[in-house]
């Protein structure tokens, strides 16, 4: 059968699944006792198989489907979006627009800001079908999600809002940056893109996710008291560790250490709070605050900064060779003209396409030091390994070494447990009873 087609298959197969209501947690990891681990052997990869062992395969083919599966579903939506800036720049409809709103708002800016919007707009509506699958249909299928329809749609037409009116100001400061900037407009351009990442990732804690989710502080005991102790040891300026309801959306084990600055949080989510022993939830957020203390954020965002310089530089170039020969046809008038912003989108969005294995290993090295950082802090390797097991029900655990290369924007299992066993073998006398 065509790849095509099996895909169809698979999703209408997937679609009865979800509607019969057939979508329980399917990723239980085989338990053990106390005398297994004093079992364990010291050697690294000995150890490592003996963890990797304890996925029952059925466990593993479900992991492994769902997770190959988002490698196709990143080429369809790379895909789509081309077709929506192919339909948008070959129909009047964009140029239409664009015209509309010149005439009616006179500022430059806001014209931008909202022919802006409405492209993404569009670009959201066309793309729903698979939105839908991709985010809910798939979701429940494996069992991962919680959310009725109504509840999915509800947050995902707030978070179309926010994106909305968030992403037009953003594409409107940079078309200003565009005319402000002239032949430089790739610099500066990926400059103001990098500050309004940082600015949204430091308003996200305090204004956004609160619309989504509810945090409050955890209980006092034991574990916050540990917790807080590491996070202040570790820098991290907070006087507080939230618990947030993400059991409301999804059966999956997630923790930040977020914000930038003033809006530093420490926060885990109720998952991982239900479904791990407090050794496992303290190797969980050790690594959290390493990301915070080894400042991976701001080294992100100037990282990425780089890496939208050079797509920029790219769109400068493809764009004005397709403009020399089909600028007249689709009445844009140059890089500057926000009317081009569907060839900037399909030509930015297949640099970022081309650049997944850069990106994903630019974030991959992050979580090798967050999970070293994490190691030294917590000392629990075993409980650390324990823990990963829990994470296959979103992530292949066991892929060849140039599919983690490529698709892998954290670590697979077997290398973050083996990483962990490696270090139980050195410092481990000195952390396990
Ligand atoms: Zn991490």
């Amino acid at each position: 059968m065509h790849a095509l087609c099996r895909r169809a298959l698979h999703a209408a197969l997937l679609v009865g699944a979800a509607a019969a209501g057939a979508a329980e947690p399917a990723f239980q990891i085989t338990p053990v006792d106390d005398a297994w681990f004093k079992a364990l052997p010291m050697d690294p990869q000995a150890a490592t198989d003996a963890f990797m062992a304890r996925i029952p395969p059925d466990v593993k083919a479900r992991a492994d489907a769902y997770f190959v599966g988002g490698y196709w579903l990143q080429l369809w939506n790379f895909l789509l979006g081309l077709m929506v800036a192919a339909l948008l720049l070959f129909t009047p409809w964009s140029a239409r627009c664009r015209d509309a709103l010149r005439r009616r708002l006179r500022r430059p800016f806001w014209a931008d800001a909202a022919y802006a919007a409405l492209y993404l707009l569009a670009g959201s509506v066309l793309t729903l079908p698979l939105a839908i699958y991709q985010g809910f249909i798939r979701e429940h299928a494996y069992g991962l999600a919680t959310q009725d329809f109504g509840a999915w749609a509800g947050e995902q037409l707030m978070q179309l809002g926010i994106g909305t009116v968030l992403g037009g100001l953003a594409i409107g400061l940079l078309y200003a940056v565009l005319r402000a900037s002239g032949a430089r407009w790739w610099l500066w351009g990926a400059v103001a893109m990098s500050s309004v990442m940082a600015v949204t990732i430091a308003i996200g804690p305090v204004f956004i996710e609160p619309l989504f989710n509810t945090y409050k502080p955890m209980p006092d005991g034991l574990l916050k008291d540990q917790l807080l102790r590491m996070a202040q040891a570790n820098g991290v300026p907070v006087d507080n560790v939230f618990v947030f309801d993400a059991s409301r959306q999804t059966h999956r084990v997630s923790a930040n250490v977020s914000g930038l600055m003033g809006t530093a949080a420490v926060r885990l989510n109720d998952n991982l709070l239900n479904r791990a022993s407090p050794d496992e939830v303290v190797a969980v957020m050790a690594h959290e605050i390493g990301h915070y203390t080894l400042n991976h954020i701001p080294k992100m965002l100037l990282q990425l900064g780089v890496l939208i310089a050079a797509g920029f530089l790219f769109c400068d170039a493809v764009m004005r060779a397709l403009l020399v020969r089909l600028g007249t046809r689709w009445r844009v008038e140059g890089i500057a003209d926000v009317g081009s912003l569907p060839l900037l989108a399909a030509v930015f969005g297949t640099w970022m396409f081309l650049a997944t294995p850069l990106l994903n290993t630019i974030i991959r090295v992050h979580e090798v030091e967050a999970d070293l950082w994490g190691l030294n802090l917590a000392r629990e390797p075993l409980a650390e390994a324990e823990v990963l097991l829990k994470l296959v029900e979103y992530r292949k655990p066991d892929p060849g070494p140039i599919e983690e290369f490529i698709f892998f924007d954290h670590p697979s299992t077997r290398t973050r447990i083996f990483n962990a066993m490696q270090w139980r073998a050195n410092l481990g006398d000195t952390a396990e009873p």
